[in-house]
């Protein structure tokens, strides 16, 4: 019996565009207090390549934190920032992020806690996910809320499925995850052995197991696992 859904974040709740430019405009004059002289311009280029770079540390199951992140993109301009500095830049990202939230959460989130435990599992280098659902009243229906810099672990790694298990105090097999990434977060939760369900929004069909459009669905959906 399913007691707990966990959701990822981006793709699957909201979607999140952030301005570089702004955070990258923002940054330098921040940095400049500490001595670090960049240009706007290579900082947002050394912030996409350390994008990149986040991508190639998840095929090895780990994930960075906010202060990890902007060292590894200013050590590509040959400098390093202290933890004061790193958590400024983090809060101009937050600041610049606009949030399009994918369903009607006002209504889903109170109906499904009538049933179930409800988590936020999000591969994430810094708070703005849990940050932006406090801010927007949702944190309320959350049990649990996880984000991949918590432990250094990002999904699919089971041991951050187990993580979140078990502080939702739930077995995997009473457990759902519902993402829209097929490999993070249905192949991540299958090899974790929690049930999943797949957020396809466009329609392709890749995955056989259980799917659904939009999170709005859910409800009818669970009552089917
Ligand atoms: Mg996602």
């Amino acid at each position: 019996m399913i007691k707990a859904v966990i959701f990822d974040y981006g793709g699957t709740l909201a979607e999140s565009n952030t301005s570089w430019n702004d955070v990258s405009e923002k940054a330098v004059e921040c940095l400049s207090l500490d001595g670090i002289d960049v240009k706007a311009i290579d900082f947002q280029n050394a912030i996409m390549d350390t994008v990149e770079w986040r991508r190639t540390i998840h095929t090895e199951g780990r994930e960075a934190d906010s202060h990890e992140f902007f060292n590894h993109a200013l050590g590509i301009l040959g400098h390093s920032a202290g933890r004061d500095a790193t958590d400024e830049l983090e809060m101009y990202v937050y600041e610049a992020g606009e949030t399009e939230w994918l369903a009607d959460l006002d209504a889903l989130l109170p109906s499904l806690s009538e049933n179930y435990k409800i988590a936020l599992l999000s591969n994430a280098w810094l708070e703005a996910p849990r940050q932006t659902l406090r801010d927007k009243g949702y944190g309320r229906w959350f049990d649990v809320m996880v984000c991949s810099y918590d432990i250094k672990i990002s999904k699919p790694d089971p041991r951050i499925f187990q993580h979140t298990l078990n502080l939702l105090e739930v077995d995997a097999s009473e457990a759902v995850m519902v993402g829209d990434s097929i490999k993070a977060d249905i192949e991540g939760a299958i090899n974790a052995g929690l049930e999943a369900i797949w957020v396809d929004d466009e329609g392709t069909g890749e995955w056989k197991g259980h799917t659904v459009k939009n999170i709005s669905e859910l409800p009818e959906m669970l009552k089917k696992i």
